[in-house]
């Protein structure tokens, strides 16, 4: 197996869903006491958030280069960033190393062209959802149309994320707003939706969605999983 770094803490709840869901996939795959050769740089995640708000995403992006450039020197063969929107990023982090990074908005675009999406909507950070860097990769890459709930909508699902969702809290009244979102998303043409934040799997877990999902986190980790066993 090739050791995988990741880039964690952002936040550190679904860093834990990563650790948790690449070492179930080597033990799926290979069985017995068998489990990932990991290497793991989880940054304090204040730092990265105030950094976000302030547009200061040059000086985080040199953070987590820094990082990725540790896990290089440790021996990690290939990265997973686990975060959607620090992807934002995530050309100051290629340039910094020379291992791949395994983006994904790929993991992503690949997950839906399999299944023949070519609309779909899209919940995550204000800085995915509103930004080009992600959207614009599924549109262009993947030839994936990106439906968006309505601004006032964008605000509260933000708020969740960093008021809630990163601090461990998973809450139903989060929870039916998303899942409202997700029906108006369907009204308005959507075939499938992508939970583009890593953490809200966590709060959409077990849930009857309207549309089917397509968690970044599962798509990822199957692309780091991919990359570590070579299937
Ligand atoms: N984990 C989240 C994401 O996938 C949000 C936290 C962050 O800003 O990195 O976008």
């Amino acid at each position: 197996m090739k050791t995988l770094g990741v880039l964690g803490g952002m936040s550190w709840e679904s860093t834990v869903t990563y650790y948790q869901l690449l070492n179930r996939g080597v033990r799926e795959r290979l069985g017995g006491l068998h489990s990932a050769p990991l290497l793991l740089h989880s940054v304090d995640f204040a730092q990265i958030a105030a950094q976000q708000k302030a547009g200061e995403w040059a000086s985080a992006g040199q953070v987590l280069a820094e990082a990725a450039r540790g896990l290089e020197g440790a021996g990690a063969t290939a990265l997973l960033l686990a975060t959607n929107t620090m992807h934002k990023v995530a050309a100051a982090i290629e340039e910094a190393v020379d291992i791949p990074l395994l983006h994904i908005g790929d993991a992503v675009g690949r997950a839906l062209q399999e299944r023949g999406i070519e609309r779909v909507a899209l919940l995550g950070t204000r800085f995915t959802m509103q930004e080009a860097f992600y959207r614009e990769r599924l549109e262009q890459r993947y030839g994936i149309q990106v439906l968006l709930p309505a601004a006032e909508a964008m605000a509260e699902i933000d708020r969740v994320i960093f008021q809630e969702l990163c601090l461990g809290r998973f809450l139903p009244g989060a929870r039916s707003f998303y899942l409202d979102q997700l029906a108006l998303l369907k009204a308005q043409g959507s075939q499938a939706a992508i939970l583009g934040c890593t953490e809200i799997g966590l709060l959409l877990d077990g849930c009857d969605s309207p549309l089917p999902l397509v968690d970044s986190t599962e798509r990822h980790v199957a692309m780091g999983l991919e990359w570590m066993l070579g299937v």
